[in-house]
């Protein structure tokens, strides 16, 4: 297989529905391996497929050690509760980071690179990565989502505070 790249925004390949996966198999592992070793080369905490041009759905959050590598394959979210905003970034927009209103507590049911279906309940940032990567395989893009973009250097700001 070539070497992935990021597609970058305006790309159409980010705005599509993406095909469920029913074949887990050597082929499926090797594009896992491959999204997250371009995850890192980009100092991101997630990835979806079709940001690497794969329209398939299949998405990779890797926030901190803590919540671990987490493979989603066909990811399903069911919304609990809370709200939240925080700013967020894409790979897909290098430099655009906006403010983003989302559910909280989520449920989120997936299978993993085997096939096998589990189920993992999160909130905080790391429920933020998994919408945000989830949005990506319906095409949804986290632009159509910002209440307000954030510049670089305020970013910095906030991050000192933090
Ligand atoms: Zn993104």
């Amino acid at each position: 297989m070539n070497k992935l790249e990021i597609v970058t925004h305006p790309d159409e390949r980010l705005e599509q529905v993406c095909d469920k996966v029913s074949v887990f198999d050597k082929e499926l592992h090797g594009q896992l391996d491959q999204l997250f070793d371009l995850m890192m080369e980009h100092d991101g905490i997630g990835i979806a497929a079709p940001q690497a041009g794969i329209l398939k759905r299949v998405a990779i959050v890797y926030l901190d050690d803590e919540s671990g590598v987490i493979e989603m394959i066909n990811p399903e979210i069911q919304m609990i509760s809370g709200e939240e905003t925080d700013v967020e970034g894409c790979l897909s927009f290098p430099g655009v980071f906006g403010e983003v209103t989302r559910t909280d507590q989520i449920v989120l049911s997936a299978q993993d690179r085997n096939g096998k279906t589990f189920v993992i309940e999160a909130d905080g940032y790391l429920s933020r990565a998994i919408q945000h990567e989830a949005d990506h395989l319906d095409g949804v893009l986290f632009t159509s989502k910002v209440s307000r973009y954030v510049t670089e250097e305020e970013l910095k700001e906030m991050e000192e505070e933090a």
